[in-house]
């Protein structure tokens, strides 16, 4: 067995594995509530007509992905890099988010009454409130794209800050939709600060990835959409064969939201593994010393990997306080591993990921390899794959064609 000490594995630049302490699992401080989950799946379905209008292309306005089969790597894979509107797992949350605040202001502006049929919203004065309505938003490169792209297609005004870890292919593809992109020098967690404090003083609504409930409950609405799709293959975990679930990490709303989701669906028939690069593995260090949120710098990180949608220094403190009990494991991978799977993906399945969704099979094969096959009991892994169908072929042939220093 690997990773007797997590942490200094990390700060070798080595892969590494926490695990949660065997024994019950301790409460949530504020527990995802089923009722919590179907006002948001209730929400999506009434926004349904109004996005497939906005969005066309024949597209039925659901936010859903395929669950696929790897059959090299013996894994199911979640489709959500192939998810509508954004082409990556941000098309739940973030966008989930951006639709409470539209309606809101619609409810606001009388057009509607709160949570009732929107298929009448399409209109002239359902646009004009909403030129009227700036939101801002933060973002390592995906978050930003989403929000950028989706309020755009609403006609709404958008500011998105940028940290330093942002693809220019993202913010050139904001700019042509007429988002405002703002740089900033710094890591993500500052340009957070920085957004949060320029949206209050401009009066705009802030998206916020690390504090929003809404955007947390958004993913968690994946859970059923899963299960559903597992019933179909006769999939049914139970504690003694689970469900292990493979969740790529940044700041961890979207792994949290659909952790919480599915263990209110699964309960101890469910694991669910937290998937971080080596260099930004915030909530692993998180929750190796007592589930509080640390700054993987006090580690010797340094917070430099090509999984852009992960390089988050400090994790968010709603997801630890809605989650933290659901996390199972944590593995860190290095950026040679989540290169190779890349590949592999592409190679063997046809699969266009960025890294920061090929970490989720980087973890599957490294428990595999260097783990004893860890979680062997499991009825079936399903890695989470979070983005990557709209990387530009430039971006994806330099991501998988490039040499590997040995892991
Ligand atoms: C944002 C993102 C994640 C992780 O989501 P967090 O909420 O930041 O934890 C994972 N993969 C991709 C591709 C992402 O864009």
């Amino acid at each position: 067995m690997t990773s007797a000490d997590p942490l200094a594995a990390l700060r070798r630049g080595e892969p590494a594995l926490w695990l949660r302490a065997p024994g019950p699992r301790r409460a949530n401080l504020t527990p995802l509530l089923p009722a919590e989950v179907d006002a948001a799946r209730s929400r999506l379905d009434r926004f349904r007509p109004v996005l497939a209008s906005i969005f066309g292309g024949g597209w039925d306005g659901r936010i859903a992905s395929e669950l696929l089969r790897f059959e090299q790597a013996d894994l199911l894979v979640k489709g959500d890099h192939a998810l509508p509107m954004t082409g990556s797992v941000k098309a739940r949350g973030g966008v989930y988010e951006l639709l409470c605040h539209i309606e809101r202001r619609w409810t606001a502006a009388g057009l509607v009454e709160l949570d009732s049929d929107l298929t009448v919203l399409n209109g002239e004065a359902a646009r004009a409130v909403l030129a009227q309505s700036p939101v801002v938003v933060a973002s390592t490169g995906n978050l930003g794209y989403s929000i950028g792209l989706v309020a755009r297609a609403f006609g709404m005004p958008v500011a998105v800050h940028m940290s330093h870890d942002a693809k220019a292919w993202k913010k050139d593809r904001l700019r042509e939709v007429g988002a405002q992109v703002i740089e900033h020098l710094c890591d993500y967690t500052a340009t957070v600060a920085r957004a949060r404090a320029g949206a209050a003083a401009d009066g705009a609504y802030f998206i916020d990835d690390e504090r929003s409930r809404d955007l947390f409950t958004g993913y968690s609405v994946a859970g059923g959409e899963l299960a559903a799709q597992l019933e179909a293959h006769d999939v049914r975990p139970t504690a003694e064969r689970p469900l292990t679930v493979y969740l790529p990490c940044g700041v961890g709303g979207a792994p949290s939201g659909i952790a919480a989701g599915l263990r209110l669906i699964y309960g101890e028939a469910l694991r669910a593994v937290f998937v971080e690069p080596v260099a930004s593995a915030c909530m692993l260090v998180s929750l190796a010393t007592g589930g509080e949120p640390r700054s993987i710098y006090e580690f010797g990180l340094d917070n430099d990997t090509i999984a852009d949608g992960l390089a988050v220094a400090m994790a968010s403190q709603l997801a630890l306080d809605s989650a933290g009990a659901d996390i199972d494991a944590v593995v860190a991978v290095t950026d040679a591993q989540m290169r190779i799977w890349a590949r592999r993906a592409s190679e063997q399945a046809g699969l266009r990921l960025e890294a920061s969704a090929a970490s989720a099979l980087a973890a599957r094969a490294w428990l595999v390899e260097a783990c004893d096959d860890l979680f062997s009991d499991s009825i079936a892994h399903v890695a989470w794959a979070t983005g990557g169908s709209r990387l530009p072929e430039q971006e994806f042939e330099a991501l998988i064609k490039s040499r590997n220093p040995p892991i």
